[in-house]
């Protein structure tokens, strides 16, 4: 194997449920991958035992009394490791010269300002957190062309649509359309009336998926659907019109591109998270990631529904969103970030994470705020996100 196909990874998120799958695929190639610094928020012990199995250069910790922490915690074992703290420290490792690659997997726009450092950087990025497209797909896909930055989607879906898509001569003008799959989430079959008294524990019981608690609510609400319709349209060069939403339960197709001839170009396998990351980081190669041999005669019917829409109005949050475009976005994902947070701590119900969606969507024209730099979308988030919070104290006391 040469050297220059090994990668030199920084994993911003490293404690979270990707960050966990990314750090499993390292292990199982150590001839392949580097890991010279890993990043979290605030799970000390965490990042402390990752930083024993992959003996980084750098920590980061978000939060400066967790590096504090982390710092005494490493002193105390004598473990020489750089600990840096804060949000700046995020964007310089995604920069750092001796980082190829950046493995971005923080959760919500919290991870847009090293995404965007790292796609500024040239650096390989492998794109979990879909916020940052959601928030500033202009800004983020402008810094990748200008750059050169080769960008590789983490999320399942989008993953198994780049795998399907025409690399190599074959034009994009050939595909008809994008079909993106959703499992339905764990509340697929219930009623309205159901889903208004759902607890947080029955939300992020994901059927197929391990996931992090915030995506595991979009996923029961099918925000997460309409975040993924935005993030193709940036990844894909397309209108959210040419992007389709399939419910399969069983979550083994893991997305199509269908071409004007016809075809429909599927890719499948188990509902484990290691086979796109392992994809994009090896990419493009193929190497380990732990997942087993897919039986398909095991597999049973494969199924597919059209989304109910009525039931799940954030999925028509989103392409309204996408369509006004400009800062909509980034209002609407500000917002949803807020009534998640809300719900996961039992301050508003389930059902009301659309209401205070379409309430923010609706309070002003976003669209026409400005949001050509990070600076200016910052704004917008922070805007969205106070009314986003006055809405739900709203709700509340109407209740
Ligand atoms: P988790 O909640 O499991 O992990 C989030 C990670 O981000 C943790 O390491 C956490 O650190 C860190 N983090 C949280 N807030 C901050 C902050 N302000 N600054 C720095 N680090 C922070 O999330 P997931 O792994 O599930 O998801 C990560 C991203 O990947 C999301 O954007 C999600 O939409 C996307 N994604 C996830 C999939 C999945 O299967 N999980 C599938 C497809 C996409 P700490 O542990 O210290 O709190």
């Amino acid at each position: 194997m040469s050297d220059s196909s090994r990668r030199a990874l920084a994993v911003l998120g490293a404690t979270g449920s990707i960050g966990r799958s990314t750090l499993d695929v390292v292990a199982r190639n150590p001839e392949r991958f580097d890991v010279v610094a890993l990043a979290a928020n605030r799970d000390v012990d965490g990042l402390y035992k990752q930083i024993l199995q992959f003996k980084p250069r750098y920590a980061v910790m978000a939060d400066s009394a967790s590096a504090a922490a982390l710092e005494g915690q490493l002193k105390s074992a004598d473990i020489q490791v750089e600990v840096l703290a804060g949000p700046q420290a995020l964007v310089d490792i995604a920069q750092l010269d001796s980082v190829d690659t950046v493995m971005a997997a923080i959760v919500g726009a919290a991870g847009l300002p090293s995404a965007l450092a790292a796609a500024q950087a040239g650096k390989r990025l492998l794109l979990a957190n879909k916020e940052s497209l959601v928030v500033a797909g202009q800004l983020l896909m402008d810094a990748v062309v200008a750059s050169g930055c080769e960008l590789l989607p983490i999320d399942s879906e989008h993953n198994a649509v780049f795998q399907c898509w025409p690399h190599g001569g074959a034009s994009a003008k050939q595909v008809r359309r994008i079909l993106l799959t959703a499992s339905g989430g764990p509340f697929r079959e219930w009623t309205v009336e159901q889903m208004a008294a759902a607890t947080p524990e029955q939300a992020v019981a994901h059927p197929n998926w391990s996931m992090g608690a915030k995506i595991s609510v979009d996923s029961a609400s099918m925000m997460n659907k309409g975040l993924e319709v935005i993030e193709a349209c940036w990844l894909f060069n397309c209108q959210h019109q040419q992007v389709d939403v399939v419910v399969h339960p069983k979550s083994i197709v893991h997305s199509m591109v269908e071409y004007i001839d016809g075809s429909v170009l599927a890719e499948l396998g188990h509902p484990d998270m290691r086979t796109p990351i392992a994809h994009a980081m090896a990419w493009p190669e193929r190497v380990e990631s732990g997942v087993g041999l897919f039986d398909l005669t095991q597999a049973g019917a494969l199924e597919f529904f059209p989304p109910d829409e009525v039931r799940f109005p954030c999925l028509r949050l989103a392409r309204e969103a996408s369509d006004a475009c400009g800062a909509a976005p980034a209002a609407l994902n500000a917002a949803n970030e807020i009534a998640v947070e809300l719900f996961l701590n039992r301050k508003v119900g389930f059902s009301k994470i659309a209401e205070i969606v379409e309430t923010v969507l609706n309070a002003k024209a976003w669209a026409t705020e400005q949001h050509d730099s990070l600076a200016a979308l910052l704004e917008v988030d922070r805007e969205a996100r106070a009314l986003a919070t006055q809405t739900a104290e709203k709700i509340t006391l109407s209740v």
